[in-house]
């Protein structure tokens, strides 16, 4: 099933002329939205707290960063870009008793809004420009007259012009430029999820570390495992990302290319996939969400110890040396 794919000649940022855009955060995302929303001749406002570093950098971008609930009154188009698990609890305190009627709330990911743990009242519009890259990407790709494809949702209504003006802010932020993809804030939360779950961040995390100790198990060295199970995927993925299985396919040996054929299917099998279902379904049901919030609610204490656990693995450790042998990579230590 295809989706609408629109354009800058779909819409226009003047649905935003006279009125004011408060971005709330001023980290990856909301740095890219204040700064493209503006050159586009959109008036913006900030907030976030002063003293720290996204707060000094809002500071040199020329922006007075406000206490979020004056940004709020102030302002005809809200867009949180705070951290998903914090949304729910600056949204009860300073957002929520200081929206105005027929004004409009922006997400730039579907989680809260979709899973309830925030509830906007009826009388204000509920929208959402998500952009498909992190916002470093959002901001160098506009500034180089490009953009980044953005998903479009209006989860409520209630001025009859929440799509005008969603349309001006992905528009504004340069999505209109390579395309914007309208869906819902459930498709774009749901997939979102499962993405960054099963493939992207978990499975990848997951397949990495288990192909490092089969190898190191089995009595091979831990450079040589590195290399094998962690270093190539950067070539891999830039091929994948450029053309396709096909073109990572048409470019490896004939040897790698029978091997991936001949053994992908026995590591991912049709139990692999039954268990990404259920992890689908526990994302639809809304089991994934409520396990973030309580352990948040917990002060993250599962989520911290993973984080310990993980950062202490050995290819961790060996990853770090050898990733000193190879500045040209411009390593980096968390
Ligand atoms: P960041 O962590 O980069 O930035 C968060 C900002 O929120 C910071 O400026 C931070 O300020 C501020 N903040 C944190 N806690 C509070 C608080 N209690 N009260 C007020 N301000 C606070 O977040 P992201 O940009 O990564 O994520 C923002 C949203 O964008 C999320 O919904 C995320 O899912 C979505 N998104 C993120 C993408 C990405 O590439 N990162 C891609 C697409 C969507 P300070 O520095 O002062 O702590
Ligand atoms: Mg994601």
């Amino acid at each position: 099933m295809a989706i609408e794919t629109l354009y800058d000649k779909d819409g226009s940022v003047n649905a935003l002329q006279g009125k004011t855009v408060a971005i709330l955060g001023y980290g990856s995302q909301g740095h890219a939205h204040a700064q493209n929303l503006r050159d586009s001749g959109v008036s913006v406002i900030v907030a976030n707290r002063r003293e720290s570093a996204n707060g000094k950098l809002a500071i040199e971008h020329g922006y007075a960063p406000l206490p979020v609930d004056e940004a709020v009154k102030q302002a005809d188009l809200i867009i949180m870009a705070l951290p998903d698990e914090v949304q729910p609890e600056v949204y009860t305190k300073s957002i929520g008793p200081n929206l105005r009627p027929g004004t409009a709330l922006g997400a730039t990911h579907g989680f809260n809004i979709h899973f309830k743990t925030i509830t906007p009242p009826d009388n204000i519009d509920v929208i959402m420009v998500a952009p498909k890259g992190p916002g470093h990407t959002v901001r160098s790709e506009f500034e180089r007259g490009g953009g980044v494809p953005c998903l479009l949702a209006i989860e409520q209504d209630a001025s009859g012009n929440a799509f005008n003006v969603a349309m001006a802010w992905a528009i504004g932020v340069g999505g209109g430029r390579a395309g914007i993809l309208r869906t819902t804030f459930k498709d774009e939360c749901e997939t979102d999820l499962f993405g960054e779950q099963s493939v992207l961040c978990g499975g990848l995390s997951a397949m990495i570390k288990a192909g490092f100790e089969v190898l190191t198990e089995a009595g091979y060295p831990p450079e040589l495992a590195y290399f094998e199970v962690c270093h190539e995927l950067k070539l891999i993925i830039q091929m994948i990302e450029q053309g396709g299985l096909n073109y990572m396919r048409y470019s490896i040996s004939n040897t790698a290319e029978f091997g991936d054929y001949y053994t992908g299917p026995k590591i991912i099998d049709s139990n692999t996939k039954d268990r990404m279902r259920k992890v689908l379904s526990d994302i639809q049901s809304g089991q994934f969400a409520k396990a973030f919030r309580e352990d948040y609610e917990e002060g993250f204490k599962w989520f911290s110890k993973q984080r310990e656990q993980d950062h202490n693995h050995p290819v961790e450790k060996i990853g770090k040396e050898l990733r000193g042998m190879m500045p040209w990579i411009h390593p980096v230590e968390i």
